[in-house]
C-alpha cells in the first residue's frame, strides 16, 4: 500500500503487512504511522489521498479525497469489498464511471478518473461544491468569523450560516472545527 507522510507529505510505499505500525519515512526519515487500512485517512488509492469518508451507500463508501497530481480536491468512490470480488458488478462500476465521464455539463459533476489500484476499485470525481461554497470554504480557512465572511461576501450573517451548514453536510464534518482541518490540506501546501 502506500500513504502521505503525515511530516513531509511525501508518497511512502509499504508492505500492507505493516498497517498499523511505525516505519521511518525515505523522504523525511521521520517515524510515522502507517494508516490502519487501506481506505483509512492518509491511504493514498490511484492519483488520490484518502481524507475522510463523506457517505455510504450499498455498493461503497465515499471519500473527500485530494488528487496528487492535480492539486485539487476530489470524490473518490471506492467499490465494497463484497462488490470488487464480482467481476461484473466491477464491469458495472466501470461502464458507470466512464458514461459519466462523457458528460459535460455545468450541473452535472465531473467524472476525474476510474481505475483498480491493487483490487481496489475506485471512482474519481469532482467533489459538489458551489462556487459560493468554495469562497465560504476559503474564508474560514482564513479563520474569518461570520460577520467577517457576511461582509466580504455581501451577504447577511444567517446566509453564511446556512452555507456552513450546508458545507457541514456535504462533507460529512461535524463541526466547523473538523471542515478547516480536513480542508487545509488543499489550501496549505
Ligand atoms: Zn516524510
Amino acid at each position: 500500500m502506500r500513504f502521505q507522510c503525515p511530516v513531509c507529505k511525501g508518497i511512502v510505499s509499504v508492505e500492507d503487512s505493516e498497517m498499523g505500525s511505525s516505519v521511518q519515512c525515505g523522504h523525511c526519515n521521520k517515524q510515522v504511522t502507517v494508516p490502519s487500512s487501506r481506505t483509512a485517512s492518509g491511504s493514498v488509492i490511484g492519483d488520490f489521498i484518502i481524507l475522510h469518508e463523506i457517505g455510504r451507500g450499498g455498493m461503497g463508501v465515499v471519500y473527500l479525497a485530494h488528487q496528487i497530481s492535480l492539486d485539487r480536491p476530489a470524490a473518490l468512490k471506492i467499490l465494497a469489498d463484497n462488490y470488487a470480488r464480482n467481476s461484473e458488478f466491477v464491469v458495472g462500476f466501470i461502464k458507470e464511471a466512464r458514461a459519466a465521464a462523457k458528460l459535460n455539463h455545468p450541473n452535472i459533476v465531473q467524472a476525474y478518473a476510474v481505475g483498480d489500484d491493487d483490487g481496489i476499485f475506485y471512482f474519481a470525481m469532482e467533489h459538489d461544491l458551489s462556487a459560493r461554497e468554495q469562497d465560504m470554504l476559503r474564508l474560514l480557512l482564513e479563520q474569518k468569523t461570520n460577520s467577517e465572511i457576511a461582509g466580504a461576501l455581501f451577504i447577511s450573517e444567517n446566509t453564511v450560516k446556512f452555507h456552513i451548514h450546508n458545507l457541514l453536510q456535504k462533507t460529512g464534518c461535524k463541526n466547523r472545527k473538523e471542515l478547516i482541518s480536513y480542508y487545509s490540506v488543499y489550501f496549505t501546501d
